[in-house]
């Protein structure tokens, strides 16, 4: 549970306490949702976000939005001013369940104390049966306080896991068929994915159809980033060149660019694997729909195989096209990395960070060029290791979702990279995280600015909406609470800062100054182009 306690729920932070649940107090409502829905996206079990009544819970909203929108569990606990104090203008008044209502898939307000278990196991079930998502209980500050005789308590069982329901057989034949008849095939692998545990299952189906695949920005990791089959580097010739693309818990979306031209083939064929059959056919029509839970069908495919001879041959066109793409975009970026001046560039400080991730590290991502590319230059190997704005395009998550994943993960190393204006909407979980000691290494690159900066602040005119200040010792905010602070300003001293930060028993910051007109290679398409 991460909260923050006050008016009416401070008893209920203490009671979770007694029953054992860890209990995590953080200092804005915000970084508290994040952290559970990272708790919970990692564990597969909701995990609860406590706030207080009105401005509390307006808080926490923007964590059921963003956990909605990422299909990701949490159960968020809003206190509430008591009831018969309803329409008076209480303290903190506020419509709270109509507010949570359109950001999750069940809100509640629990009107008798009796019936406390029952919502309880009901938002529970709801968050993580079918797609998961967020869901929200009021609680009165008279429930809270009230009592019941034992004897009138509803009772209710544990949830159990989510049920695992598999797809139509005709539809797996058919889209093993479909992959057969393709000249171009692609798999892409998104978070839906990684959030069934379905790991093993993709594995053993890339590895016998020998299929190219492509990761969305959080299934990274469900297969490693250095399986020879992955196309990452490949990503916009890969999606442009298709003639079938088989999407696998993952959104035709803005992220995948709505599936649609000139960011894909015109009548690409599609085969869609999806527990939600809403979201069967968004955006493109699908030729073969696979709904149900991701590792039951990828596990049903696998046994389908095993009546086919078939793979993906190793010499076609397709694959030699990919290749030459690839290593053309590998490349390309060499000069970057290779640049040794000061301020440092991103593929720079990208090459360091990338030969200094330990292989089981969870990171999270978060910040323009910071994520898009650190996307690119740090590999993933493990499933559920990557965390960043996702869906939502939120910033701010990052704090929160390092301190949730530290808080269940307590032997990983938690890495998290941030560019210097995402790592200001939450700067003061810094003292969250040293209070608890949680050992997080954080990496800001600073160019002083909302994507760009500027070398100073100008001084004629009033200063460019996207600037902040240039070489802000955010390092120090770190040390204000107890923790290790690092200011790297020349590239040869990025390695040994690294190497300090992760010797160091506790949480440390590294504050890299970055280039203001540092930016990525030069893109064929711009990253939120159609
Ligand atoms: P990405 O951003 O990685 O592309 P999205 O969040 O856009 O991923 O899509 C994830 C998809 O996975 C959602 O459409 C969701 O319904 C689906 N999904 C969630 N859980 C499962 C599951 N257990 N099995 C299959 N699909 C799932
Ligand atoms: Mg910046």
């Amino acid at each position: 549970m991460f909260g923050i306690v006050g008016f009416p729920v401070i008893g209920v932070a203490g009671a979770a306490q007694k029953a054992g649940i860890t209990y995590i107090g953080m200092r804005n409502e915000q970084s508290a949702s994040y952290a559970a829905q990272a708790a919970g996206y990692l564990t597969g079990r909701p995990q609860a976000c406590l706030v207080v009544s009105g401005p509390g819970v307006i808080h926490g909203l923007a964590g059921l939005a963003n956990a909605e929108k990422n299909c990701w569990p949490m159960i968020l606990i809003g206190g509430a001013s008591p009831v018969y104090q309803n329409g008076m203008g209480a303290f903190q008044e506020e419509r709270q369940v109509a507010l949570a209502e359109p950001y999750c898939k069940y809100a509640h307000a629990v009107e008798h104390v009796a019936r406390i278990p029952y919502y309880v196991e009901q938002a529970v079930r709801t968050s993580i049966y079918g797609r998961p998502g967020p869901v929200y209980l009021d609680m009165p500050d008279d429930i809270i306080r009230g009592e019941v005789e034992e004897e009138h308590v509803q009772e209710v069982t544990r949830v159990g896991e989510p049920p695992r329901s598999q797809a139509n057989p005709e539809d797996i034949e058919a889209a093993l068929s479909a992959l057969e008849s393709a000249e171009r095939p692609l798999v892409i692998v998104g978070k839906g994915m990684a959030w069934s545990r379905a790991e093993q299952e993709i594995g053993e189906f890339i590895e016998r159809t020998q299929l190219p695949f492509l990761a969305s920005p959080m299934g990274k990791g469900v297969l490693p980033d250095d399986n020879p089959l992955s196309v990452g580097a490949a990503r916009s010739h890969a999606l442009r060149e298709a003639d079938l693309v088989f999407l696998m818990g993952a959104r035709f979306n803005w992220i995948m660019h709505f599936g649609l031209p000139p960011r894909f083939a015109k009548n690409v064929r599609v085969i869609q694997l999806d527990i939600s059959p809403e979201e069967i056919g968004t955006n493109v029509p699908t030729e073969v729909a696979l709904v149900g839970d991701g590792k039951a069908i990828v596990g049903q495919l696998n046994s389908a195989l095993n009546n086919r001879q078939w793979f993906y041959p190793a010499d076609t066109d397709w694959r030699a096209a990919l290749k030459e793409k690839a290593d053309e975009n590998l490349a390309a970026v060499q000069p970057m990395m290779q640049d040794e001046s000061r301020p440092m560039n991103y593929y720079r400080a990208y090459r360091d960070i990338q030969e200094w991730l330990p292989k089981d590290a969870i990171i999270i991502g978060e910040g323009a060029n910071t994520m898009d590319i650190g996307r690119t230059q740090m590999q993933n190997t493990l499933a559920r290791h990557r965390l960043d704005a996702g869906t939502y395009g939120t910033m701010g998550i990052g704090l929160g979702f390092m301190i949730g994943a530290a808080v269940c993960n307590p032997d990983k190393p938690i890495i998290g990279v941030q560019g210097d204006s995402a790592f200001g909407f939450s700067g003061m979980e810094l003292e969250t995280i040293n209070r608890y000691k949680l050992p997080i290494k954080l990496i800001v690159l600073n160019n002083g600015g909302i994507g760009g900066g500027m070398g100073e602040l100008p001084t004629d005119r009033p200063i460019p909406a996207p600037i902040l200040t240039p070489g802000a010792h955010y390092e120090k905010v770190m040390e204000a609470f107890g923790g290790k602070g690092f200011y790297v300003e020349d590239p040869a001293d990025l390695r040994p800062a690294l190497d300090e930060a992760m010797a160091h028993d506790g949480p440390a910051l590294v504050n890299v100054l970055i280039h203001p007109k540092a930016g990525r290679k030069p893109q064929k398409f711009g990253w939120l182009t159609t």
